[in-house]
């Protein structure tokens, strides 16, 4: 982040929620740079990367999804926080929108003061180091497109609620995710699960991950939820 205030690019294309985000954001001290449509947006960040993302899911020319993943793909942008901001019908797709790598998701309709806090949140935590749809947290490696989980080198089976919630966890790492966040995030807002189920599918992912001499890298937060931590 610069020393100077950080700056950040909505990419968004109805004119009225670009004046909502606009105005508030300068108000907080953000910079604010703004484009209405994908593609404009992507050659934006890429000609100038800015230190975050706010990107609108439904976008003309290209979509949020698409954007996305050209970010992560693009050596200027990997590292850059993107929040997606996405309306309440396309919940279902969060799960798919954290396999392309955004750090966040916000509902509109989101209250700006929650927006500014999850802004602020992401600006300050460690971001992913994905290489080619990768992602590397200590000994794990975790490939989102082959769906398969390395450990020092030793390939570990897990099955897809359990590669979700690491994947899940690795995107923020050291973020800690409540059981509700997890639940929303993973198995979808619609599911009607008790948080205990999180529980389980953590320990089966202990478990899974105990197979190789590696440190147990998940961190429980006693009452809260869970995390994944660097060694
Ligand atoms: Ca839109």
């Amino acid at each position: 982040m610069s020393i100077t205030a950080p700056r950040i690019l909505v990419v968004e294309d109805e004119p009225s929620q670009v004046e909502i985000l606009r105005f508030n954001l300068h108000q907080q001290g953000f910079d604010v740079s703004v484009a209405m449509d994908g593609e404009e947006g992507l050659q934006a960040a890429i000609e100038d990367p800015p230190d975050l993302i706010l990107l609108d899911w439904m976008l003309p020319n290209m979509s949020g999804i698409e954007i996305c993943r050209k970010l992560r793909r693009a050596k200027e942008t990997r590292e850059v926080p993107v929040i997606m901001l996405t309306a309440r019908s396309e919940e279902r797709d969060k799960i798919r929108g954290l396999d392309i790598g955004a750090d966040d998701y916000i509902t509109k309709p989101y209250s700006i003061k929650e927006l500014i806090a999850r802004i602020h949140s992401a600006l300050r935590r460690p971001t992913a180091s994905i290489v080619e749809h990768k992602l590397f947290v200590g000994v794990i490696e975790l490939d989102l497109e082959k769906h398969k989980v390395m450990s020092e080198g030793v390939e570990i089976k897990l099955g897809p609620i359990e590669f979700r919630l690491l994947a899940t966890l690795m995107q923020n790492p050291e973020r800690v995710f409540s059981r509700e966040h997890l639940l929303d995030l993973v198995w979808g807002i619609s599911a009607y699960l008790e948080t205990r189920t999180v529980d389980v599918h953590i320990g089966r992912l202990r478990q899974a991950l105990a197979t190789t001499k590696g440190k147990d890298q998940i961190r429980t937060v006693r009452g809260f939820g869970y995390a994944v931590n660097p060694i």
